[in-house]
């Protein structure tokens, strides 16, 4: 297959919280690309100064100086509201500002050039995203216009679309958006080693600088499922470097007895030479730290050893671990049931954190040899060069599947869920139905969306709805064809056209529940079973209520022909037309789905009064 993008290699790139790394297939192999300071990893830094705007190192080399202006961890706030409490939570913990903005989107604000400016944070991301297309440009020195862009597991769909959108202003087409996890397991080729077992079980195990994100993914077949995920959303690297900062912090009072522990621009410097030793103890048993003219003209030197490291951070790295325990109990696996375990993210590399993992799972091997900062890019190098058909035969085989992980569908007032899109359908996919008015003259159908397996919309996920104008006629007259269109990295988009006009309506689910938690699709699919019993009574209940008014609608039908009006008196015709209409009123008002008992004896009823009618027609 010759590559159909028509534009040069497509990349793959970690658009990571606190580093960021592209790569590409080239030459039969992936290829982690350095940049322009031969570092193969950039941190996801942006910072506006008076002059110009700075993206990754140079960005993050400048922080002491301006603070205020040095924007990270836009991955935190990419795709979430302004009031979502943990906005509000990290709001307090960084130097920059931000502020509610439209549509409660949080709105980056700082200085540039001089004036107040805004940003959201698919425009920060997307300054770091150029900055990776750069990269990858430097090294292949042609244009880049397509890429595969990886984000967590837990992402929601309005996380993923936000994220997409940042690739759409970089200018990048993103041929698709993939988990992290899965892309480290497609680096390791995972997918390919399924054999004879027909099914794997990978644990990623997920370190960066300031996220520990752990998940449990099955293959099978080609299709990546995520069964679990866990982690902390606050630990990891940063962690460790403010343990050494403390630890050295210590030991310049007691060589120089002052104290810089106030003084934020000389913490900066040594908090940015602590991470450096700190790469360095994962290679070596011991190193120096050196800051010259850290503070009023002293020059700061000390050793640190590998052992020392690990003893500052022992309660840190023994938490890190804790996930692991939690995403397998949340799969309900046991821990000698797990085929591989993956690890990623640039804290993953330290020696003490891979121990204690090995001695969680009783001295299993991990997978460690491709550099685990560099893993998810390389499963995204990968994945794009399957995209554009240039990979090689090794690689040309891997076909990446999703599922939904809940089914899809609406309410159309009426009170069943009505499924489009049956959980665990492989995505992407579409689907359409035809929906007609429940009642005469109806003027609008609102279709309610939601993702679940209860019976009842209200007690499975609401998602966002769908209002369309129909022509006003007798009820059932008028059709609307729903169709839900699920992309292949989970955005929904519903749309409804009214059969006789043409009207149209469409809707994106960029609701922030949509995408729920493993734990909350688990939940809910237990509760599916639990309830199973209750579930099928309400659907005799809905049956019934159809019955009653098809009933009633076919005799009101029936008392508008006149062959039959004609045999009955016009005391009993009125006695029959307003039981009719009072049935009718009467199952519109949804209070009355109490109980099953009154549609039947409601039917019961209107069958009794329209026996005359039915008389003369049978005979
Ligand atoms: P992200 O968290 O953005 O996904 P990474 O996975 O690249 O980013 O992780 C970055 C973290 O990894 C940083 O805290 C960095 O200090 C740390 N790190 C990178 N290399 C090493 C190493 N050799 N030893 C220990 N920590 C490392
Ligand atoms: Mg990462």
């Amino acid at each position: 297959m010759a590559n159909n993008q028509g534009e040069g290699p497509a990349i793959g790139i970690d658009l990571g919280t606190t580093y960021s790394c592209v790569a590409v297939w080239q030459n039969d192999r992936v290829e982690i690309i350095t940049n322009d300071q031969g570092n193969r990893t950039t941190p996801s830094y942006v910072a506006f100064t008076s002059a110009q705007s700075l993206v990754g190192d140079p960005a993050m080399n400048q922080v002491a100086r301006n603070p205020t202006n040095s924007v990270f961890d836009a991955k935190r706030l990419i795709g979430r509201r302004f009031s979502d409490p943990s906005i509000q939570n990290d709001i307090n913990l960084w130097p920059f500002k931000v502020i509610g903005g439209p549509g409660d989107k949080p709105m980056i604000m700082v200085n540039y050039k001089g004036e107040e400016k805004h940003f959201t944070a698919e425009e920060i991301s997307s300054m770091v995203l150029i900055k990776m297309r750069e990269i990858a440009e430097a090294y292949l020195g042609k244009t880049v216009k397509n890429a595969v862009v990886t984000v967590p597991a837990y992402f929601n769909d309005s996380q993923r679309k936000a994220t997409k959108d940042a690739g759409g202003i970089a200018g990048l087409n993103v041929l698709r958006i993939i988990n992290e996890p899965t892309a480290a397991a497609i680096a390791y080729g995972l997918e390919k080693m399924v054999g004879s077992i027909g099914k794997r079980n990978v644990l990623v195990f997920d370190l960066g600088g300031g996220t520990t994100d752990v998940s449990l993914l099955t293959i099978e077949k080609g299709v990546f499922e995520v069964k679990a995920v866990a982690g902390d959303t606050h630990l990891g690297g940063q962690d460790f470097d403010n343990r050494m900062l403390k630890h050295f912090v210590e030991i310049f009072r007691r060589q120089h007895n002052v104290d810089i522990s106030r003084d934020s621009r000389a913490l900066r410097r040594l908090r940015t030479a602590c991470e450096k030793a700190k790469r360095i103890l994962s290679s070596t048993i011991e190193t120096a730290i050196e800051v010259d003219c850290l503070y009023n003209g002293i020059d700061f030197f000390s050793t640190i050893t590998c052992a020392k490291f690990s003893e500052l951070n022992m309660d840190l790295l023994r938490k890190c671990i804790k996930p692991v325990e939690k995403c397998l109990a949340d799969a309900k696996m046991d821990k000698s049931c797990v085929h591989d375990i993956v690890l990623t993210g640039g804290s993953s590399r330290i020696p003490k954190v891979q121990q204690l993992l090995q001695d969680f799972f009783d001295g299993k091997e991990l997978s460690k040899s491709i550099n685990p900062d560099e893993a998810v890019a390389y499963g995204a190098a990968v994945q794009a060069a399957i995209l554009t058909g240039m990979g090689n035969e090794k690689i040309q085989d891997i076909i990446l599947l999703n599922v939904t992980p809940l089914s899809l569908g609406v309410g159309v007032r009426g009170p069943v869920m009505s499924v489009l899109i049956p959980r665990n359908t492989t995505i992407p996919t579409k689907k359409e139905l035809e929906y007609q008015t429940l009642f005469d003259n109806q003027a609008s159908i609102t279709f309610h969306v939601y993702e679940g397996e209860r019976v009842r919309p209200c007690d499975n996920n609401f998602l966002g709805n769908i209002t369309i104008p129909v022509t006003p006629a007798p009820r059932g007259v008028a059709k609307v064809i729903v169709c839900f269109d699920l992309d292949i990295d989970g955005i929904l988009n519903v749309s409804s056209e009214e059969k006789t006009t043409g009207v149209k309506r469409k809707i994106t689910i960029t609701n922030d529940k949509w995408r729920l938690s493993n734990e909350e699709v688990e939940r809910m699919v237990q509760d599916a079973k639990r309830y199973k019993a209750e579930d099928d009574y309400h659907m005799k209940k809905v049956k019934a209520k159809l019955d009653l008014e098809n009933y009633a609608y076919n005799m009101k039908n029936a008392v508008n022909d006149e062959n039959i009006c004609a045999k009955l008196s016009p005391a009993v015709l009125k006695e029959i037309k307003d039981a009719i209409e009072q049935v009718i009123q009467w199952s519109l008002d949804d209070r009355h789905v109490v109980d099953l008992k009154p549609y039947q004896d409601k039917l019961e009823w209107l069958k009794s009064i329209c026996n005359p009618m039915q008389q003369k027609d049978d005979n």
